[in-house]
């Protein structure tokens, strides 16, 4: 099974988002010597495709000189393992010169707007939007691929329906991201988005999905729905990621996922030691992940999502209880409801009237645009 390496050349950022939890000010830079330990520390660690993904704070500060000596090293220094790259960016300081050299790897970027520029000035700061769509339009120029990641907060929920016309119209894919709370703030909650508001999102969202299909892609609804009628998850947040995911930060540490950089407890190791896995395994961080599995088999023993689901994203479950595991993923709710939506849906349009709620109005389950057609497009 491929793995998935997430490097953080800085937690610094130019932004200041409201809901922020991942940015740190004045966090160093990485530098090309922690990228030629990363190549000779994965040369021997596995043997399966590797995708690289350069995220942040922002990854772009770290500047177009390191990019242009990062890239092929990791490319041609790991080439056995079929490395892949994708970026996460606000896009703010892309110049011609970083897209060439990001464009010749093919690079995937991931952005991030929260919908109109009004509301996610509000949410990210003022002067965010225009500054991602300047970076946005020298991304395109360049021939890059670029897609939007849409945080849907407690306040921006109540706007679902523009910010949804806002993608339609404007032909962007979405994908939909619940603001998780910010513990480096004092008032974590503020932002975040209450699990049951996250289903409902998730179920308005398929159904506008399917009434304007081949118009958008919603990534979420085809991962949920993929998930769901293959028996198995085709993202991190449905699948074990404890061993198939790790995180580089700035200094060559290494932590499960980008989710934990910049907490010391996290720490599994350093690049430049060369881990293997087995010398991974023997830090406390590795042993909370693979804790957190055992505790998923048990607690979600008997729910039939489980294949799918896998208890959701461990950081999500671990790190708001300070490190203890008291239950799982508390997006659970969000998921079971939506789980719950697909299934009574395809139920619905495979056996008729087999599965459907009998109090529901026959008007109502007839004018519902079909699942089967998702499953179909993909
Ligand atoms: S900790 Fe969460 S975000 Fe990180 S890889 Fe695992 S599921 Fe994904
Ligand atoms: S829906 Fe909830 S109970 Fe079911 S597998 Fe997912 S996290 Fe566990």
């Amino acid at each position: 099974m491929a793995f998935h390496v997430m490097l953080v050349p800085t937690l610094s950022c130019p932004a200041r988002c409201s809901y922020c939890w991942s940015s740190e000010v004045g966090s160093p830079v990485m530098n090309i010597e922690t990228i030629k330990e990363v190549v000779e520390w994965l040369k021997d660690f596995k043997k399966e495709p590797v995708t690289f993904t350069f995220h942040g704070g922002e990854p772009l500060l770290a500047g177009a000189d390191f990019y242009r000596q990062a890239l092929p090293l990791l490319a041609e220094g790991l080439s056995h393992l079929k490395t892949a790259f994708a970026l996460q960016s606000n896009l703010w300081v892309l110049t011609p010169e970083l897209a060439q050299i990001l464009a010749k790897y093919n690079i995937p970027i991931g952005s991030s707007l929260d919908g109109p520029q009004e509301l996610n000035d509000l949410q990210r700061g003022k002067g965010y939007f225009e500054k991602t769509m300047k970076g946005y339009e020298i991304a395109k120029a360049n021939g890059l691929k670029v897609s939007f990641i849409c945080t849907f907060t407690k306040h921006s929920v109540k706007q679902k329906e523009e910010i949804f016309n806002f993608f339609l119209e404007n032909g962007y894919n979405l994908k939909l991201h619940p603001a998780l709370p910010s513990l480096r703030t004092d008032e974590p909650e503020k932002w975040a988005l209450d699990p049951e508001e996250y289903g409902k999102l998730l179920i308005y969202l398929m159904d506008k999905y399917l009434e304007n299909l081949g118009k958008i892609e919603i990534m979420n609804i085809d991962h949920l729905c993929k998930a769901y009628f293959t028996g198995r998850g085709t993202v991190c947040t449905f699948v074990d990621c404890m061993g198939s995911t790790f995180a580089v930060g700035p200094e060559g540490n290494i932590y499960p996922c980008y989710r934990f950089i910049g907490m010391p407890e996290y720490i599994m190791g350093n690049v430049r030691d060369h881990p293997s896995e087995a010398d991974l395994a023997r830090s406390d961080a590795w042993k909370l992940m693979h804790q957190y599995k055992d505790h998923v088999d048990k607690e979600c023993g008997s729910c039939t999502n489980i294949k799918f689901c896998r208890g959701g994203c461990p950081y999500n479950a671990i790190v708001p209880t300070g490190g203890k595991i008291e239950g799982v993923d508390p997006h659970c709710k969000a998921y079971k409801m939506v789980f719950k939506e697909i299934t009574d849906r395809a139920n619905e349009e495979m056996f008729g009237s087999f599965g459907m709620d009998p109090f529901q109005p026959a008007q109502r389950r007839s004018a519902r645009p079909s699942i089967m057609s998702l499953i179909n497009k993909r």
